[in-house]
């Protein structure tokens, strides 16, 4: 055997023996919540893995896995909503035993009639509009791109002002708002399951409900914060001066796109900065687009 492959052989089993060591932390009792917090925040992206292969095998035993990017970010989604349900809920169980709290948290929440619901409000006609898109977006650049489109009425040169993009960025942008119209919109809406009469529904509710936008950006609020959750490199939400700093010395070009995509608290900061001057007026609100 060569050096290197023993040393990366080494390597390898120390991280499985801190990984055993970190395991077994996590299946002895915990007595207090500071203990649990502790304990528990040195082991997360353990404890990530954990939810998202048991949602993997869940799907997998129930007929609704297939080997593509959109299910790997499905489960690391869900892995991540678990963890999160599991942070709140686990201080107030102690004593008990982090790991075993993880599983029967999750087993429970696979147990219930409808698993992978996030929000009630996502079975009305809005809802999975709004879910649709937005998951299109976890998956798919153009999709991605046309939510500045259909939330908030932005087209492709207030796009590449509001995010500050630069010249070689400028022709992408463009390509995905040709893409989306051209058959992007088409296929996501067939994918939601939308038929012309909802859609024509949901125009008709736009334009007699007068706080049909603002319960929509609502509901958007809970929508992006779920699809975050596919995208742990770009999921933090930055400070005021992060973003300015971003936006001044001109890196984190992905960060921006992917993130102010998916969160409307980040955008209208990014937005307040008023970098562009007079560009831009006023900050964004959600003005629901239905068609392309
Ligand atoms: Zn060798
Ligand atoms: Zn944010």
């Amino acid at each position: 055997m060569h050096g290197i492959e023993a040393h990366s052989l080494l390597n390898r089993n120390r991280t499985m023996a801190n990984r055993m060591t970190t395991l077994g932390r996590l299946e002895e009792v915990v007595s207090t919540a500071d203990e649990f917090d502790r304990v528990v925040s040195q082991a997360l992206p353990l404890l990530l893995d954990r939810a998202a292969g048991y949602t993997k095998r869940f799907l997998r035993e129930t007929g609704q896995w297939s080997d593509d990017v959109a299910h790997e970010k499905f489960v690391l989604r869900w892995g991540a909503e678990y963890l999160e349900q599991f942070l709140v809920t686990g201080r107030s169980e102690v004593p008990c035993r982090p790991l075993f709290l993880l599983d029967s948290l999750v087993a429970r929440q696979h147990s219930r009639p409808e698993p992978f619901c996030y929000h009630p409000d996502l079975l009305t006609p809005l809802g999975r509009f709004l879910d649709g898109l937005v998951g299109r977006a976890a998956v798919s650049r153009d999709a991605l791109i046309a939510l500045y489109h259909h939330c908030y009425g932005l087209g492709p040169g207030q796009v590449i002002s509001a995010l500050r993009l630069n010249g070689s960025e400028s022709p992408r942008i463009y390509k995905n708002f040709q893409r989306w119209r051209d058959s992007g919109w088409k296929r996501a809406i067939g994918d939601m399951g939308m038929t012309d009469a909802e859609l024509k529904g949901l125009n008709e509710q736009q334009r007699q409900q007068h706080r049909f936008n603002s319960d929509a950006e609502r509901l958007l609020g809970f929508v992006q914060a779920h699809y975050r959750k596919s995208e742990p490199d770009h999921y933090p939400c930055l400070s005021r001066l992060q973003w300015e700093d971003m936006f001044l010395q001109g890196y984190g070009t992905d960060y921006r796109i992917w993130h102010l995509a998916l969160c409307l608290e980040c955008l209208r900061t990014a937005w307040g900065l008023g970098l562009d001057g007079a560009a831009i007026v006023g900050k964004p609100r959600l003005v629901l687009q239905l068609e392309p």
